[in-house]
């Protein structure tokens, strides 16, 4: 009785219900962001640790806001989350994504690119007959240039179903990633049951393992289980040098930080990349 009188209390919070209005004017305006293109994507690069070899590029997603300027996705994702709008936006992504690519390839250069796919996008009863049709229409990208790269702490209600679109997803040619790896609930079981590429160790493990020995631990036990299933290992969060020499000693085979470089705008990659190889 004494919870239900909490969950009553809670219907009626006045600062819920502020919260939920704030919620839907977001909508409202991100839904008008999305036909005004208000929209970008930002590349991170990855590298291969023993030689400095670049991979590939994460795109992150920002909103270059009329009057806020640009905008990280902690500051509006979550109020798209499960609305009508998460497919629609993740669809914009993936389009975005493979017309840089396009880009680059003309220019000369075919890299390859990371894509963040919600839990929701992925199970999208139209998500991968989509990957299908799309690269049809762009035949100048392979589609093992694109690594899915899905959120191990989003929880995939349905791990049969979700093991079954990303086996279809490698089957068309995409490689998968487990993101934030360590941060959820059935890591372990996600590790077993997921057809993966690559596991990504979560930043916040790494960013501190210098000098937090439990996040030390933390970041070696996941290098040691993802090893033991044969996946190789990419540690987000290097910002130092002294990262890359710590994760390279513990067996991970790729990095991603600002110690290597930022998230930069689509029209700087090429640039970097060239500079990167002198
Ligand atoms: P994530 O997938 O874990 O992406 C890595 C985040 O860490 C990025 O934040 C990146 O800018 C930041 N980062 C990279 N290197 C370092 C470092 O050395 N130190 C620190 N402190 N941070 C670093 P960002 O861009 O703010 O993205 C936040 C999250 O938003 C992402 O986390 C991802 O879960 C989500 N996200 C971003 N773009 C998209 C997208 O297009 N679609 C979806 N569904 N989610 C996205
Ligand atoms: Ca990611
Ligand atoms: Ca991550
Ligand atoms: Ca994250």
């Amino acid at each position: 009785a004494k919870d239900k009188g909490r969950n009553l209390l809670h219907v009626f919070d006045p600062e819920q219900n502020e919260h939920r209005q704030q919620r839907r004017a977001q909508l409202i305006e991100l839904s008008r962001a999305l036909e005004n293109k208000e929209f970008e994507l930002h590349f991170q690069p990855q590298v291969r640790i023993a030689d400095c070899k670049v991979i590939g590029f994460e795109a992150l997603i920002r909103w270059n806001h009329p009057h806020k300027g640009l905008l990280y996705p902690d500051a509006f994702l979550p109020s798209l989350e499960a609305s009508h709008l998460e497919v629609p936006l993740g669809q914009w992504v993936l389009e975005e994504a493979v017309f840089q690519m396009g880009l680059w390839h003309d220019a000369g250069e075919d890299l390859s690119v990371s894509i963040n796919i919600s839990a929701r996008h992925m199970m999208d009863w139209s998500f991968t007959s989509y990957l299908e049709n799309y690269l049809q229409c762009h035949p100048a990208i392979k589609p093992e240039q694109i690594t899915l790269e899905v959120l191990e702490s989003t929880s995939l209600e349905d791990i049969k179903r979700a093991s079954d679109v990303l086996a279809r997803c490698q089957e068309l040619g995409f490689r998968v990633a487990l993101d934030d790896f360590g941060t959820g609930f059935s890591s372990l079981s996600y590790l077993n049951t997921l057809p993966i590429d690559l596991v990504k160790v979560d930043k916040s493990f790494v960013i501190n393992m210098l000098n937090d020995s439990n996040d030390r631990a933390i970041v070696e036990s996941v290098i040691f289980m993802g090893q033991r299933f044969s996946h190789p290992i990419l540690a987000e969060g290097v910002e130092t040098f002294d990262h890359a020499r710590a994760l390279s000693d513990l067996g991970c085979e790729y990095m991603q930080g600002y110690g290597v470089g930022r998230p930069m705008p689509a029209g700087n990659v090429l640039e970097w990349t060239q500079q990167w190889r002198k």
